[in-house]
């Protein structure tokens, strides 16, 4: 197993680093500051300036669309030259990953945040030469934002065959009707692509009735119901929504990979967004270390440091074992995807237990060791527990992948 970065994704790594102390944790605190104001102004849905000028000074230094992995990076090189990707490995970029996870605003700054990563490699893999220049370079330039489409309130959308949302074909064009959720980062004022996933052909296979669909956010039919919060955080300026979709009609060719492909295009888009994910989740668990470790010896109670106080040295060790053995386990998952190993779905399936349950868990006793302070906005601790919680959720929750994972452990013990 190789496990340590190229020389060239260190030296990102670490000028990532770099850039994170110097240009964006001496702001982090006023920015949420001006995002709150911003709430009470009403224009909470817009990118502020503050992160537009972070965005201008990542990409003048060369820290920009990182996220995208060698096969396509070199084939985006090819195709947009001028913005960015750096044509990493998963293992190379597994540590920058980590770092950006430090702070909940940089995958933003580095224009390597969810959804729009995964949505910008679904195009870039499966779209067309037309829908990579109307929908792909627009978004790697951050000029536009976008949307995944596919959870819906009505059934189980762990399993992906259950969606009901209809993409029917009628002659030259494709007509969309139904209702999703969770489609994050829709509330955005620059949200202008949609991916819908949709029912094409209930006779088909299993796994070849559903279409993926581009939908310009701005097409007639398409109506943001709600923004959704989670556990009373809107996550503005993107924000999860329910998104009602009614007799909305797109040309054909802007079905992605021709109708039946979704659920073939889901499990490729989501493979390194789980890895991605998991990897940023590190470096958030990492930083809640620090803060407890920096709280348990900076404050006195009953005579003592916290650090000295109960089990505390216990927990701490415990969380420095545990962080270590989950970057471990997902610079595994990534090396496999990087080998182009089948088992590279299993791994990632590990991960995805594993690393959000252990951040939750870190996490946890870092507010803990903060006493009340944990649950004001002082520190960045409740929304980081916040952001783990909700990632055992997101992009199939625990149980889904331990299944994935027992299926690829069974299989050896299966007779022919
Ligand atoms: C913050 C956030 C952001 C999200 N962003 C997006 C997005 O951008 N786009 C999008 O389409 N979706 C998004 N989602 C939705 C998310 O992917 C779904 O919530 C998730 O896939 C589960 O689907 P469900 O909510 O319908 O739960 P259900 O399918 O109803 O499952 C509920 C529970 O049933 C149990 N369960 C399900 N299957 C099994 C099983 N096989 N074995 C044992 N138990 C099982 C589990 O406990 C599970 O949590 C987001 C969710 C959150 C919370």
């Amino acid at each position: 197993m190789l496990l340590s970065p190229s020389q060239r994704g260190a030296d990102l790594a670490q000028r990532v680093g770099k850039f994170i102390e110097t240009n964006l944790m001496p702001v982090e605190a006023t920015y949420f500051a001006e995002l709150a104001a911003a709430r009470v102004a009403g224009t909470q849905w817009k990118t502020l300036p503050r992160m537009l000028e972070l965005q201008k000074q990542a990409r003048a230094a060369g820290l920009w669309n990182l996220f995208l992995p060698a096969h396509h990076g070199d084939a985006y090189a090819a195709k947009f030259g001028t913005h960015g990707g750096a044509g990493l490995s998963n293992v190379d970029y597994a540590p920058i990953a980590e770092l950006t996870g430090r702070s909940l605003i940089a995958p933003h700054v580095f224009n390597c945040n969810a959804p729009d990563t995964g949505n910008a490699e679904v195009l870039l893999r499966y779209g067309s030469a037309e829908q990579q220049r109307t929908w792909l370079e627009p978004l790697l330039e951050a000029k536009i934002r976008s949307a995944f489409l596919m959870t819906e309130p009505a059934v189980a959308s762990s399993d992906a065959t259950n969606m009901q949302a209809t993409a029917v074909v009628e002659g030259d064009e494709v007509v969309i009707n139904g209702t999703k959720w969770w489609s994050t980062g829709v509330g955005h004022v620059d949200c202008e692509l949609l991916i819908f996933m949709g029912l094409t052909d209930a006779n088909a296979n299993r796994h070849a009735r559903h279409s993926m669909v581009i939908v310009p956010r701005s097409a007639p039919g398409v109506e943001v119901v709600r923004m959704l919060p989670t556990m009373g955080w809107y996550d503005e300026p993107h924000g999860h929504g329910e998104v009602k979709l009614t007799d909305v009609r797109v040309p054909l060719s802007n079905v992605i990979a021709g109708p039946g492909r979704a659920f073939e295009i889901a499990q490729g888009r989501l493979g390194p967004g789980r890895v991605h994910h998991c990897m940023r989740l590190i470096g958030l668990a990492e930083r809640a270390l620090e803060l407890a470790c920096q709280r348990a010896v900076s404050r006195t109670a009953f005579g003592k440091p916290l650090a000295n106080l109960g089990g505390n040295r216990e927990k701490i060790a415990d969380a420095r074992i545990a962080i270590n053995q989950a970057r471990l386990l997902v610079l595994h998952a990534a090396w496999l995807l990087d080998s182009g190993d089948l088992s590279a779905v299993g791994a990632v399936s590990e991960i995805k237990v594993a690393v959000p349950n252990m951040a939750q868990q870190v996490i946890d006793f870092a507010m803990q060791i903060h006493g009340g302070a944990s649950m004001s906005e002082d520190f960045p601790l409740s929304a980081a527990w916040l952001q783990a919680r909700a990632i055992r959720l997101a992009d199939g929750p625990d149980e889904v992948h331990r299944g994935i994972v027992a299926r690829f452990e069974l299989a050896k013990y299966r007779s022919e």
